[in-house]
């Protein structure tokens, strides 16, 4: 990383999606450390599913989606439909606030809180993606327990655990983050200051390589064996 780079993570925080992303696998996140994050179309048709379904029709929320996302393709009007269909028996979370930025300087962390409801204190993740069969996805735990930290610090709010809306599987789920969930968070900023200092990280142990864009590149940076150097 930069030096620049490196000085805004000691000055901003980390991120909660870079946490994710070297939680997924450190080296992604090393690969990936000076893009730009783009939100997605998927999440923010669910974003928009999630704050609006009880209150507006499909064709009032897809006004909403193009004038919050103009570049959003057509084609993304299906996955919309398909998404209220599923939240139609599961009543979204009730909120007052959304989309409120929350930080930790003592964890050196900051996201994104998709809704808080002030009636019952309530916090609540939106997902884009399809549940689990029981409880939430790994990532999501971090997702979790990284956001309530934040949240404890920014708003001065202890919850032990918050709702997470599986929006495209019409599933809410509550998850209380655990000490195992915490201690991944220290563990992945330890990792996170170590490629920020410029190391290259080892290959976890199970990477998602099957689903990764940097295969290429993370191949070309395998260490070459000792016995190819000598092959002629
Ligand atoms: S190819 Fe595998 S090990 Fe390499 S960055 Fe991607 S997920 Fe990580």
């Amino acid at each position: 990383m930069t030096a620049s780079s490196l000085d805004m993570n000691k000055q901003k925080g980390i991120s909660i999606s870079s946490l994710l992303q070297a939680f997924a696998c450190s080296r992604q996140y090393y690969f990936n450390k000076n893009a730009k994050w783009k939100s997605s179309d998927t999440y923010t048709i669910c974003k928009q599913v999630s704050c609006a379904c009880n209150i507006h029709s499909e064709e009032e929320i897809w006004d909403a989606i193009c004038l919050i996302h103009p570049e959003i393709s057509p084609d993304s009007r299906d996955f919309l439909s398909s998404c209220i269909t599923a939240m139609k028996h599961a009543p979204v979370r009730p909120w007052t606030d959304t989309d409120i930025t929350v930080k930790s300087k003592k964890v050196g962390l900051y996201g994104l809180l998709d809704k808080y409801d002030a009636n019952t204190g309530e916090c609540t993740l939106t997902r884009c993606c399809t549940a689990p069969k029981t409880g939430c996805w790994p990532e999501d735990a971090i997702r979790t327990a990284a956001l309530l930290l934040c949240v404890k610090e920014t708003c001065s709010l202890i919850k032990a655990g918050m709702y997470i809306e599986y929006i495209p599987s019409g599933v809410i789920r509550y998850y209380e983050p655990n000490p195992k969930d915490r201690r991944r968070i220290v563990q992945t900023i330890h990792q996170i200051h170590e490629i920020d200092k410029g190391a290259f990280p080892p290959k976890p142990l199970h990477p998602p390589c099957s689903r990764c864009r940097f295969v290429e590149k993370c191949n070309g940076h395998e260490p070459r064996k000792l016995s190819a150097l000598f092959k002629k």
